[in-house]
């Protein structure tokens, strides 16, 4: 499967049936907010963790496709992580959302798709949020 067609198929569909979509049953360790005022997009996380590993993550808010997309993908790939796995994943998303040439990690699993935003600079932020 191509970068085009596995961006098409993960990004609609997690647009679609976002994951991890709601607000959390027990008062969160860690609550973020981002937004994105050039697209709209307006997102608030909770992170839920126990130990050193996140144990829940859930986001609510309103934004384009791919906003919504990457907070779902997001969620699926933090929990049951430890805070160290996940800083190091983000920084594999966000090193190949900002370098053009960069290869896609098989470490990124999913979260590879997102490159497919790299091409349109706009969206990077929409993706990065
Ligand atoms: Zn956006």
């Amino acid at each position: 499967m191509d970068l085009k067609d596995l961006y098409r198929d993960v990004i609609l569909d997690h647009n679609k049936r976002p994951r991890n979509f709601g607000v959390l049953a027990v008062p969160p360790a860690y609550e973020a907010r981002g937004a994105n005022p050039l697209c709209g997009d307006t997102l608030r996380v909770w992170v839920q963790l126990e130990a050193d590993r996140v144990a829940d993550v859930k986001f609510e808010g309103k934004g384009c496709a791919i906003s919504v997309a990457s907070a779902s993908l997001m969620t699926e790939a933090a929990i049951g992580r430890t805070l160290a796995e996940v800083q190091a994943q983000f920084d594999r998303v966000h090193h190949v959302l900002t370098h053009h040439d960069a290869a896609l990690d098989p470490a990124l699993g999913k979260l590879a798709a997102l490159a497919g935003v790299r091409d349109f600079p706009a969206r990077v932020k929409c993706a990065s949020l």
